[in-house]
């Protein structure tokens, strides 16, 4: 292997021993709302991990866990109750929903100052009018801050984004394009993927397919940051093959351990800085 690691369990941990200092000076703990609607396993796992990460850092984790067949009013109620109460700084919608709910709208009930995951129009909105203060979504800002442990000048690379969704593609899309990046986003019509990724100094692969990116796609000494968590018969991979990216990228993740913390870390500095954003206010 030649390619340098980037550690996103360390670099995580780092933050949140950070952060766990900083909210030891507050005046009172963060709250975070952490809304649950039916009983899809995966999100039970990933809601238990980021109630334990807040609770080890001293943000008060409040979990609503709702039955699956919560109606559409049922759960905007819940949500503008808690925009509306003050010891809760962060509401956080765990997706997917059931499907009788319509996502876009709930998403849209949760206030922008309260918005921690970043994915109100409003947040969204603003990482693309470069607005300060704006939430920007987790998993595409700890893909930033892996990015820069490299140390490298992103300024002018040529990034290539396999994936364009809401939640991970397209804002990390605009994050690079942010720091000057030349950005590619491709996605399931894109013709010629593996040529158009071999132009990539740095390549994104969020497309949610089990190794799919293989040593071909990989630029000789390129940064590969690899979102994919995907659950197979062998295990939890990444879209990416890990073992033929790391013999010609310069840079790249493991899965796990490379930007699934990240996520978490990122939601913990968002909730952080709701709270002072509420408090300054
Ligand atoms: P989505 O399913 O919402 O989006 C997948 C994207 O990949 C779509 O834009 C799709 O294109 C594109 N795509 C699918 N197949 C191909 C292909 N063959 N070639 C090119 N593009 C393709 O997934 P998410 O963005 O939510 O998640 C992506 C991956 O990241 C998943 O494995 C998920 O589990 C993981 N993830 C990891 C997180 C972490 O913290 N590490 C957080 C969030 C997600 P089109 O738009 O045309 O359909």
């Amino acid at each position: 292997m030649t390619a340098q690691l980037l550690n996103g369990k360390q670099l995580a941990a780092d933050i949140r021993s950070r952060l766990k200092e900083k909210i030891a000076g507050f005046a009172a703990a963060p709250g975070l709302a952490v809304i649950l609607v039916g009983n899809d396993p995966a999100s039970e796992i990933y809601i238990r991990a980021k109630q334990k990460a807040c609770a080890e850092i001293g943000i008060r984790a409040e979990a609503f866990h709702l039955p699956e067949n919560t109606s559409q009013a049922e759960l905007t109620h819940l949500i503008n109750r808690l925009n509306n109460t003050p010891e809760i700084n962060g509401i956080l919608v765990q997706l997917p929903l059931p499907r009788h709910l319509n996502e876009k709208e709930i998403l849209l009930a949760v206030a922008p100052e309260k918005d921690v995951d970043g994915f109100h129009p409003y947040n969204a909105g603003s990482i693309i009018q470069k607005r300060a203060g704006a939430f920007a979504p987790c998993t595409p800002k700890g893909i930033l801050r892996l990015l820069d442990t490299t140390g490298k000048d992103l300024n002018g690379l040529n990034a290539v984004v396999v994936g364009r969704s809401q939640i991970v593609g397209m804002p990390a899309a605009h994050l690079l394009l942010n720091r000057n990046c030349t950005v590619t986003i491709t996605h399931s019509h894109t013709q010629n993927l593996q040529k158009i990724c071999q132009t990539a100094d740095i390549l994104i692969a969020a497309l949610g397919k089990p190794e799919f990116i293989t040593g071909e796609y990989i630029k000789p000494g390129s940064i590969v940051i690899d979102v994919g968590i995907n659950r197979t018969e062998n295990g939890l991979k990444g879209d990416v093959n890990f073992a033929e990216a790391a013999k010609i990228a310069s840079y790249i993740t493991p899965v796990p351990g490379g930007v699934g913390p990240m996520t978490i870390a990122m939601l913990l500095e968002n909730t952080c800085e709701a709270f002072l954003k509420q408090h300054r206010s």
